[in-house]
């Protein structure tokens, strides 16, 4: 074989890694070799033990990213625990939902402030130390489908994806000559706290469920293998791309 997966000797900081996709995506890491930070409000404690549970090294930092008061902290940790950070998933993510013409303006900052500019701070301290070794590094953004489509009800949010599969690109041409792969995941519907409130709507979640090619809803489980091709040597010559993983939805 002339490519790998492993990711033995790499460390990976995944945000919002206590749940949901974030949690599914620091496992698959694990289990590919990684040793894993976890980065969150929450308790790690779910997270640690499945990490650990594949021989992983885990240590979890405690941190609140609706500001960017915990970047520097993050990272210092990071580094200190394990020499080096190879891997940022930038995952940790939030929505709002309320018809556009009502929407308010803290939900438009506390949506904004998560999912675009501490992802954007995040991303810009941890590639300065990818660059200060020149060692290189992969970025992955958790996009969504709305960084293709338009949505409703969710206008922060749509926005916040969009604007990241656009940085997504901006950060994939400074830094891709630098040996930093940054790219993007863009999850169709998956089973989290993120779309309960869909799943709870017997109309809008037969909508949705009618037209996903693949004719069930994602396990989290389903994008691991997705964040471990795009962290792993096997993605080294794949720059600013946006992978829809989405049982076929956008192809539709
Ligand atoms: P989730 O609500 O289960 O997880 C979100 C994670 O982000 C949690 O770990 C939460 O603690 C963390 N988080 C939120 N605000 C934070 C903050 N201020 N500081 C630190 N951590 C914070 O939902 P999920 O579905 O697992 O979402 C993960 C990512 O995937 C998000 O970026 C979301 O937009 C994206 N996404 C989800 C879906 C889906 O169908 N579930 C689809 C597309 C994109």
């Amino acid at each position: 074989m002339t490519f790998s997966l492993d990711l033995s000797g790499k460390t990976a900081i995944v945000t919002g890694a206590n749940t949901g996709l974030g949690q599914a995506i620091a496992v698959a890491l694990a289990q590919a070799g990684a040793a894993i930070v976890a980065v969150g409000r929450s308790s790690m404690e779910e997270t640690e033990r499945l990490c650990r549970d594949t021989g992983a090294a885990f240590h979890a930092v405690q941190a609140d990213l609706s500001s960017l008061e915990p970047i520097e902290r993050i990272v210092s940790e990071a580094a200190s625990v394990s020499g080096r950070i190879d891997i940022l998933v930038n995952n940790a993510g939030i929505i709002r939902r309320a018809d556009a013409i009502a929407f308010t303006e803290k939900d438009w900052d506390d949506v904004m402030n998560v999912n675009l500019k501490s992802t954007f701070f995040l991303s810009q301290a941890v590639a300065r130390t990818m660059l200060a070794d020149e060692g290189g590094g992969k970025i992955i953004n958790i996009a969504s489908l709305l960084s293709f489509q338009g949505g409703i009800r969710i206008p922060s949010y749509t926005a916040s994806k969009s604007g990241l599969a656009g940085l997504t690109r901006l950060l994939a041409c400074e830094w891709a000559a630098k040996g930093i792969n940054v790219n993007a995941i863009a999850p169709g519907y998956f089973v989290t706290n993120n779309t309960e409130a869909l799943r709870n709507d017997p109309k809008r979640s037969s909508e949705i469920l009618g037209r996903i090619p693949a004719g069930r809803w994602g396990d989290p489980t389903d994008l691991g293998g997705a964040a471990v091709f795009l962290a792993s040597p096997a993605a080294n010559y794949i720059h600013g791309v946006v992978l829809p993983v989405d049982g076929g939805w956008l192809a539709r």
